[in-house]
């Protein structure tokens, strides 16, 4: 494609009508991985009952999170807010012993304006234990922003002096301490933190770690990398809390992302990378036979889970035509990487640029389903089944926030999500003929 021919992104905002999961849904995942925190969701019976139906079998485990139900008399101020919180975090302290508790305020705590910020402060004091809170309510945020509220909290925790934190890595390379943050398992940390060994990048510190005790030290200066796109709001704070300095990069979605992810923080610190473009190019053979079967199938996300743009910029790269991007939220300025990269991609691919929808509108986003009529449907539960009975292929979004989709190694895995309801509607269809 000649230079003059080539495309830029154009952004489009609906009325925000669409479905995605409430934010305090970050809890199923966070408890888990920082292994000595508790999470306490300061809501009502709505928020109950989505967080008991959407973590599923999880709550028969005795997870380490619970609700505070507030009541009438919590709402009209008959009751008082420190006291009942008192009780309540005796009683986890008793129970549970966590080394922290995070309260994670709801739509309702917004509207009655409770200080959750001005009680812990003087709640912590008092049951001798941190206290981290967040406010990742439906109101303002979406499905993986949760997550995003509860780092950009946790940061304002992180030590600022490294001397005095024994158990943060202090680097003996010749490059700056780099801390990488954005909530992986810990399987996943290893595999990125082993694959930036192979380049001389030592990783100082990971934000969150699996135990809070463990946070990494942050000083003024000190290089910051994040995971995920929805990360902004943590990115923000560590660089005006912690001034800190945020390497900007494509995520390390897709072989493509992470190979970009990983070479801009070698140019960063000055340092070569060998064999680098070798290895993507052999993960990309690794996934050849689903590019097969991917290749010029078009794709339509619907958004609702802030890793649309890094899915869509891989997906193309591997033959596939994207229709549209809904998105429930860009920061333009964080994602800035990755969506100059997406028009890299569209561009070296020689494709049409997606649509970027910002805030979508399920209802018109259902009639340019009927238009465009395409192969597979990135969606919510909400909407999965009534398309299939129509004859769309789906895939349910929120399996990508729950499988292991970063680094070199588990690109295969995104690839098989994807793949799998479309072969499985094919032979479906092939074996009807048959029959
Ligand atoms: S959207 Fe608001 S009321 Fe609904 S579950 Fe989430 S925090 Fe609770």
């Amino acid at each position: 494609m000649s230079t003059s021919n080539l495309q830029t992104i154009t952004f489009e905002c609906e009325t925000g009508n669409y479905h995605t999961f409430c934010p305090i849904s970050c809890v199923s995942w966070l408890y888990q991985k920082i292994e000595d925190s508790f999470f306490l969701v300061i809501g009502t019976k709505t928020c109950g009952y989505f967080l008991q139906n959407a973590m599923g079998v999880m709550i028969f485990a005795e997870p380490r999170y619970a609700m505070a139900e507030l009541e009438e008399g919590d709402i009209s101020a008959q009751l008082n807010d420190y006291t009942e919180l008192e009780r309540l975090c005796l009683q986890i302290k008793k129970d549970r012993q966590p080394s922290v508790i995070f309260w994670i305020g709801t739509c309702t705590t917004e509207i009655i304006k409770m200080d959750l910020e001005g009680i812990a402060v003087q709640l912590e004091l008092s049951i001798g234990l941190p206290i981290v809170v967040a406010r990742a309510n439906g109101l303002d945020y979406a499905f993986t922003q949760g997550e995003d509220t509860v780092l950009a909290a946790l940061s304002n925790k992180c030590p600022n002096n490294r001397q005095n934190k024994n158990h943060n890595i202090i680097s003996k390379n010749n490059h700056p301490p780099l801390i990488v943050f954005g909530s992986l398992p810990e399987l996943v940390v290893n595999q990125l933190t082993n694959e930036l060994e192979k380049y001389n990048i030592l990783v100082s510190g990971w934000l969150p770690s699996s135990k809070y005790m463990n946070l990494p030290a942050i000083q003024e200066g000190d290089y910051i990398i994040g995971v995920n796109p929805f990360l902004s709001k943590t990115a923000t704070t560590l660089m005006r809390r912690k001034k800190a300095k945020l390497i900007q990069a494509p995520f390390p979605i897709g072989p493509d992302g992470t190979k970009k992810w990983i070479e801009k923080i070698c140019v960063t610190f000055n340092l070569p990378t060998p064999g680098l473009e070798n290895r993507e190019k052999e993960i990309w053979q690794t996934l050849n036979p689903y590019i097969d079967i991917l290749k010029n199938k078009t794709i339509f996300f619907m958004g609702d889970n802030l890793l649309e743009i890094s899915l869509a910029r891989f997906f193309i790269r591997a033959g596939m035509i994207v229709h549209e991007i809904g998105i429930p939220y860009i920061d333009k300025r964080f994602q800035s990487a990755e969506l100059l990269f997406l028009e890299e991609t569209c561009n070296y691919k020689e494709v049409i640029v997606p649509r970027i929808i910002e805030k979508p509108d399920n209802i018109s986003q259902i009639d340019r389903i009927y238009d465009l009529q395409p192969d597979l449907i990135i969606t919510g539960m909400a909407h999965a089944n009534p398309l299939e009975a129509k004859g769309f292929n789906t895939k349910w979004s929120v399996e990508f926030t729950f499988t292991h989709i970063h680094g070199f190694t588990n690109a295969k895995d995104i690839l098989h999500l994807i793949t799998k309801p479309i072969l499985r509607n094919f032979y479906k269809q092939v074996s009807g003929n048959i029959l």
